[in-house]
Parts: C-alpha cells; structure tokens; sequence
C-alpha cells in the first residue's frame, strides 16, 4: 500500500510556517488502518513487550492497537494536569519555550520491556521525554516507533541510543 498517498500536507497549521502531515486521510481508510497496524506491528520483528508507551494524542490512536496485537499493556503519556492519580514530569526545550509530560508512577513496573509510539517523529523533544519517563521509573526500552519520521529535522539523533523504526520517511 502507498501509505504516502493518504498523508496530507496542510500549510500553515497549527502555526504560520509549519506543513502539517495530517494521517486522517489514512485513518478512515479501513484497509489503510488496517495495514498500518499491522506493518507497525511487524517492526517489532517479534520482540516482547510489557508495555506500549503512547504520547497523547495521536500515540493514542495506533498505540492502544498495537498494545492489543502485542498482547501488552497501554500507558498514556499525556500533557500537564491531565492524568489523575499520581505522576513524574519530563520537561523538555523547544524552539520557543519548553513543554513537560507527565506519566503515572505506576503505569511502568522496574524491568518492564516498553514499546515507545507515537505518530510523527520530528524533532525528537516528545519522544526524549517519553523515554526519560520511563527510564525513571526502571523501564526497558525495546524499540520507539513512530507512524512517520521527518528525517530532515533528526529527530532520530535525540533518540539514538535507543532502537527507532518508522513506517514512512520523509
Ligand atoms: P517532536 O517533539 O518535535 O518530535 O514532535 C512530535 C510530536 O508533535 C508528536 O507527538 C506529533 O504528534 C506532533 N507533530 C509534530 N509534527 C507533526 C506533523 O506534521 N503532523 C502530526 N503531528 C506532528
């Protein structure tokens, strides 16, 4: 499947200058969906997982998908104040600012072997943060996948002591 054909460019969203590659296109495409899940799925090469990691909110779409297929658990890394039991916090820089993500303490267990998702790979900021959650809390890390991978601005190098795999390149 041409899975590039059902990526949209969107100009200018959500800021001024940026070209958003929208997967909404592939997501209501049931055969598009389907073989996504399972071409993600197969990345893993049949590695154990625990735990997938999934960053709100698109690592929230595939993730949960993959955590079934995987026969493991789903943990949601979400934005500030959103989880409500107990957390840890990852803040990380961004071109103007910084952002922070939190998880629950007791979503990893010391030695769980994790699976880090998300949609798009771009600068690596959100996927760093992930795993340094993770690691806090004695995680594993397996693999970090992602739907797409912006190669341009090398996300990957953020990452790169961890295996990474995407499913499209651009
Ligand atoms: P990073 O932290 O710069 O690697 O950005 C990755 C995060 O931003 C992911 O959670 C993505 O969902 C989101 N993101 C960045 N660029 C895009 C895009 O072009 N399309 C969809 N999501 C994006």
């Amino acid at each position: 499947m041409n899975f590039k054909s059902l990526i949209r460019d969107v100009p200018n969203f959500p800021k001024e200058g940026v070209i958003f590659k929208d997967i909404t296109l592939l997501l209501q495409n049931p055969s598009a969906l389907k073989q996504t899940a399972n071409a993600l799925f197969h990345l893993l090469e049949g590695r154990k997982i625990d735990k997938v990691v999934g960053m709100e909110s698109r690592g929230f779409i595939f993730g949960p998908i993959l955590a079934e297929k995987l026969n493991a658990g789903f943990v949601p890394v979400r934005k500030p104040g959103k989880l409500p039991s107990t957390t840890i916090s990852e803040t990380y820089d961004l071109e103007y600012g910084t952002d922070t993500l939190e998880i629950h303490i007791d979503g990893i267990k010391k030695g769980d072997r994790v699976l880090i998702h998300d949609d798009v790979l771009a600068t690596g900021g959100t996927a760093s943060a992930a795993c340094k959650l993770i690691e806090k809390l004695g995680g594993v890390i397996v693999q970090c996948n992602f739907l797409l991978e912006l190669t341009f601005l090398e996300g990957n190098s953020k990452i790169s002591t961890y295996p990474v795999k995407s499913l499209i390149k651009y």
